[in-house]
């Protein structure tokens, strides 16, 4: 095992990789940019090392910063987190050529993945089924494209190979909308993503967001811990999650489950990752691959008492997987709320100083935030503050006890979606389980105020 770690993110994430490296006996270094320096946990860490101003291009994405701060503290390995540069594979060669562990894939995972079109290349040999629609990348002939969009049959989305956080996509309805609808997002997509490549897919109309944790060693051992439904969503932005998903069998998760493994198995994929799917009719197409650990890990967690990130540092140091698909076994319902700094209900961002902060607490709950009464929460990064993660022996339980949570839970000095989530909890489509990904927002129509 690792003496030390690096941990190159920010708040509730890096205060719980921190947690993970203190149950292995392992030290934490913490870097911060200025607007974080108060955070609890970098006042936690065993060292904590300053890489730069607030703006994160300036921080938290400053390859060469956050290398020499594991340079200079002797660290042995670089936790990423999520976003920043979680996913960037120019990071992770970096890390690795420097001589320390990246915790997290291969840099060739991260890119083949990194580019949907290839991702659903790699998915396509691997026996994962996928959206149906273009084979690759869109040619520039408009017949050629005309024709695709006809036998994969309208309405068509057309999606951006570099794209990400639900950015890059256009929906298509008609054929005398869709030369110029390509060549739109081609645009945008070279401009935001510096990769003009965009492909095409079946646009699925009520779908549900199914995702498939894994976690997989550097020896070809894998499993898949379960599924998580993500559908509530706003923006293409999860704002909820719970596993396992209601109404899908076990069957048919264990099909999948399956799959994404045999996948993993056949690319020498290493560490934790995420199988995206849309979900519609009984059937699972496969979006994208996150090859990090994600926001929605506890409830994962939760169910299948495994610690994702510990196993995710384990596997790092060239450890087996310490268990089998056999010993996996999923024990009742987990859910999770994000807390976010925000207005419940016109979304605009609150940042500022808490004033009182009071967790909820009982039987099967857990927070996992970094702030504290009196924290100010910085206007330069993501508005998530914390989640709130239940966990009951059935749905109704944890749905129970999630809305206990949210009553206990108080936020003052600043706005947050807690109100939003006390009415979900009680709205009845919701409890009834198994909502689509446009659920929220025409909940959210309806509920104007
Ligand atoms: P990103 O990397 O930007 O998150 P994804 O490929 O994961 O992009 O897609 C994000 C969201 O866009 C999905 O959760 C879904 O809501 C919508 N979406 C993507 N592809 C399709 C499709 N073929 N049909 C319907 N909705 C889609």
């Amino acid at each position: 095992m690792f003496k030390k770690i690096l941990i190159a993110n920010r708040g509730e994430i890096a205060l719980r990789i921190q947690r993970a490296c203190r149950e292995l006996g392992v030290r934490a270094v913490m870097v911060y940019s200025e607007a974080d320096r108060d955070a609890k946990y970098v006042r936690l860490a065993d060292e904590a090392v300053c890489i730069g101003p607030a703006a994160s291009a300036q921080s938290y994405l400053n390859m060469p910063a956050i290398i020499s701060a594991a340079e200079v503290t002797d660290a042995e390995a670089i936790h990423p987190g999520y976003g920043f540069l979680s996913e960037n594979a120019d990071f992770a060669e970096r890390v690795e050529k420097s001589g320390f562990q990246f915790i997290g894939p291969t840099p060739e995972s991260i890119r083949i993945m990194g580019d949907k079109v290839s991702a659903k290349q790699a998915m396509i040999r691997a026996g994962v089924p996928c959206v149906p629609g273009s084979e690759g990348e869109l040619p520039d002939d408009p017949a050629q494209i005309r024709r695709i969009a006809k036998s994969v049959g309208y309405p068509v989305i057309i999606k951006a190979a570099g794209g990400g956080g639900g950015r890059g996509m256009r929906v298509v309805h008609t054929e005398a909308a869709l030369i110029n609808a390509v060549a739109m997002t081609k645009a945008e997509a070279g401009a935001a993503f510096g990769n003009p490549s965009v492909y095409m897919e079946k646009f699925l109309q009520n779908p549900r967001h199914i995702e498939i944790q894994i976690l997989a060693d550097s020896f070809k051992n894998a499993v898949y811990l379960g599924e998580r439904d993500c559908s509530m969503q706003r923006r293409h932005q999860k704002i909820l999650e719970e596993a396992p998903a209601p109404g899908i069998s076990r069957k048919l998760i264990e099909r999948i489950g399956e799959r994404c493994v045999a996948a993993c198995k056949k690319m020498g994929y290493r560490g934790a990752g995420t199988f995206e799917f849309l979900y519609e009719a009984g059937e699972f197409y496969f979006i994208e691959m996150n090859t990090r650990v994600q926001v929605e890990h506890p409830v994962t967690e939760m169910i299948t008492g495994v610690d994702i990130v510990k196993t995710q540092i384990m596997v790092a140091a060239g450890e087996k997987l310490p268990f089998t698909q056999k010993q996996i076994t999923i024990t009742g319902h987990a859910i999770e709320c994000r807390i976010n700094a925000e207005d419940p209900f016109k979304f605009t961002p609150s940042p500022g100083r808490i004033t009182t902060w009071h967790a909820p607490g009982g039987p099967g709950v857990r927070v996992d935030s970094h702030i504290y009464s009196n924290y100010f929460v910085p206007p330069y990064y993501d508005s998530m503050i914390g989640k709130l993660i239940v966990h009951g022996d059935t749905r109704e339980q944890a749905l129970a006890r999630m809305r206990t949570a949210l009553l206990e839970t108080a936020v003052e000095g600043i706005h947050t979606n807690i109100p939003l989530h006390r009415e979900l909890m009680v709205d009845a489509k919701f409890m009834a389980g198994g909502t689509n990904i446009h659920y929220l927002e025409h909940w959210l129509e309806q509920h104007k105020r």
